[in-house]
């Protein structure tokens, strides 16, 4: 149980953003914050997490990008507009990483390659992931989070994992009320 973690304020939180922070678009992208849905619970989550958490990392693949369904600029943009409102909210985001690169290149960056926890590590030296959960809703987030050495948190949905995670939850909310 995530109780058993003994979560302090050294550790981080890396959270996938699609399925987990807002509402995914099966066999599709956000593409406009206008389709941008924070899922039930995710805000005032957000803001317990602050209070829990030193750093809190998102980490997000977004080859729609590659794929050029929408601009680096656009993307920034989404974010910086998801950003604002979880922080109107009282929460924090410490760094938005995303991999932009195409599914089927092998790439350094996109998940389950650990090319984003690398960059977290770099920018934030402090981070321990031994000391950090990941949370997602995929095999893709749980592999990430296993090869880096960090506690694995599943949301479940209708996705099919077939990785184990440490724990799972049914929703973010329900994971920041066992904290
Ligand atoms: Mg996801």
């Amino acid at each position: 149980m995530s109780k058993d973690w003994k979560v302090d304020e050294n550790w981080s939180l890396f959270l996938d953003r699609d399925g987990v922070i807002n509402e995914r678009i099966f066999d599709g992208y956000v593409l406009d914050y206008k389709d941008f849905h924070f899922k039930e619970g995710v805000l005032e989550s957000m803001a317990t997490f602050a209070e829990k958490f030193k750093y809190i990392f998102i980490v997000t693949n977004q080859q729609c990008v590659a794929l050029e369904k929408i601009s680096l600029e656009g993307l920034n943009a989404l974010h910086a507009q998801m950003q604002a409102e979880i922080e109107k909210a009282g929460g924090k985001v410490t760094h938005i990483f995303a991999a932009t690169e195409l599914k089927n290149q092998e790439p350094f960056m996109r998940k389950p390659s650990i090319g984003m926890g690398k960059m977290a590590k770099a920018l934030y030296p402090d981070v321990d992931f031994s000391k950090s959960i990941m949370v997602g809703d995929t095999n893709t987030d749980l592999i990430f989070g296993k090869k880096l050495g960090m506690k694995t948190l599943l949301i479940v949905t209708n996705e099919k994992v077939s990785v184990k995670p440490d724990v799972s939850f049914s929703s973010i909310k329900a994971f920041k009320d066992s904290l």
